[in-house]
């Protein structure tokens, strides 16, 4: 029999060495400080385990999440909603730990938050007596609307008074997000909210995907130098980051050689025609099937291009198969799809990096024009929300570019000293850390 409880599966025993942790050990004791301050920067302040009945079609099903509220000394704790099989507690405080230092280095003034709902389809499947095996498209919509709407009630003291703002992340988007406002009527609770609802932003729903595509070219000019047209790349994973993101890569003329998903994936060595591809998705919610020749997940992170993006979720490149990586360079618009061991595996190889706290703080920036002009009846131009994603992304790349020079560091270890040296200060002018 199965004894863990779903609070035991949430909490998941000890927080394993993450990435972000590792990271901001190392880069505390170069700034001096002693384990108790660089402690107090690691954990989150605070930790909300949640139960959500949620009800639909007469039955209750009964969903466990967590809210990780990690650090608002720079603003308000934000983050997205992440409904998956696979959350638990510690990714979800990982998560968190990431918005606090990607708010910070992109410079706005948002702290770090996150929630993580673990939700088992086949559970769901098999309580409403589907059995389309997770593929009925319409019932997963309706569950995820559910939970969203059951979620606000249930965390309403955190979401109502601007404590916690959330946002879409995997498994929610903006549909969810006006779940969320129905619950609080109040424009800057929420961003992400789709078009034509109270506060929306012209380009949000895009603005992850293009941030993501501006740091692909940095990549490539500023430090692989290879001409966008003349350059290849591999894509995991195409829901609202890698979607957008590739339509905006292939209107460059770059080529798309392959893209996976969680059901399959997709190669064609002569390119893939994505906004084709956009369309099949839009139809059929998964990339399979768009041509002949299939390729996996491994494969695919094994393919001899210039550049990989993972953009699906964490831990995909591992010490397993960082190895087998021939890309040239890698820009993670997913969070944290390397783990540290292989990021150790990569940098030895000299596969350049773009982290993820910079290559996607796209959404994060448009979020923070959502939420400033959330009262506004007049709406910004979609091109003016992505010239301030340019400019924020240029600066933090501009800003971890010349750290890694100076210091002899890789980019990520460079992004993180940046981002921690703000978060330290202003914890400091607060609370005397
Ligand atoms: P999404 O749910 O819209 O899409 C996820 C995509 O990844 C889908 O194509 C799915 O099939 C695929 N996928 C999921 N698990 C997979 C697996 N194990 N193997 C292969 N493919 C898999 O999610 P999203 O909003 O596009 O987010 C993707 C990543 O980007 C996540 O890591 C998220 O944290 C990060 N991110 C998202 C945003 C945002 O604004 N949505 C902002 C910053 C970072």
């Amino acid at each position: 029999m199965d004894t863990l409880s779903e609070t035991e599966v949430l909490i998941n025993n000890k927080e394993p060495l993450t990435r972000s942790k590792f990271f901001m050990l190392k880069v505390g004791e170069n700034m001096g400080l002693d384990k108790p301050t660089i402690r107090d920067i690691i954990n989150p302040q605070q930790i909300v385990i949640l139960r959500l009945p949620v009800k639909l079609w007469g039955k209750v099903f009964v969903v466990w999440g967590c809210i990780s509220l990690h650090n608002n000394a720079r603003g308000p704790y934000k983050g997205g909603i992440r409904i998956a099989p696979d959350v638990n507690l510690w990714e979800t405080v990982e998560l968190s730990r990431l918005m606090t230092l990607k708010t910070s280095i992109s410079d706005i003034e948002f702290g770090g938050g996150k929630t993580g709902i673990r939700v088992d389809i086949d559970d769901a499947y098999k309580l409403f007596g589907k059995k389309d095996q997770g593929n009925d498209h319409e019932f997963n919509k309706a569950l995820s609307l559910e939970i969203c709407e059951e979620f606000a009630s249930e965390a309403k003291r955190y979401i109502n008074d601007l404590t916690y703002i959330p946002a879409p992340d995997m498994g929610t988007g903006p549909e969810e997000m006006a779940y969320i406002y129905n619950q609080t009527l109040n424009p800057a609770s929420v961003t992400g909210k789709p078009e034509g609802i109270h506060g929306w932003l012209p380009g949000r729903k895009e603005s992850t995907g293009y941030g993501c595509y501006r740091a692909t070219l940095r990549l490539l000019e500023d430090i692989l130098r290879i001409p966008p047209q003349k350059s290849t790349l591999a894509l995991q994973g195409f829901g609202n980051v890698g979607s957008y993101l590739a339509l905006f890569l292939a209107e460059k003329g770059i080529t798309i050689q392959a893209v996976t998903d969680l059901y399959g994936g997709v190669y064609d060595p002569d390119g893939l025609d994505i906004s084709a591809l956009y369309d099949y998705v839009s139809e059929n919610g998964t990339v399979k099937g768009f041509v002949e020749k299939s390729i996996t997940n491994e494969e695919l992170f094994a393919l001899d291009v210039d550049v990989l993006v993972p953009a699906a979720t964490g831990n995909v490149i591992n010490k397993e198969n960082a190895g087998k990586v021939r890309a040239k360079g890698i820009v993670e618009a997913a969070n944290v799809p390397i783990t540290y061991e292989a990021m150790n595996l990569l940098s030895a190889k000299d596969v350049k990096v773009i982290p993820d706290i910079v290559a996607n703080s796209g959404g994060v920036i448009a979020s923070m024009e959502e939420y400033s002009r959330s009262l506004s009846a007049i709406k910004i131009e979609k091109e003016s929300v992505f010239r301030i994603i340019d400019e924020k992304i240029n600066n933090s790349l501009n800003a971890v570019f010349s750290k890694s020079a100076d210091e002899n560091i890789g980019f990520s270890e460079a992004a993180v000293q940046l981002a921690m040296e703000r978060v330290y200060d202003a914890m400091k002018k607060r609370w005397h850390i």
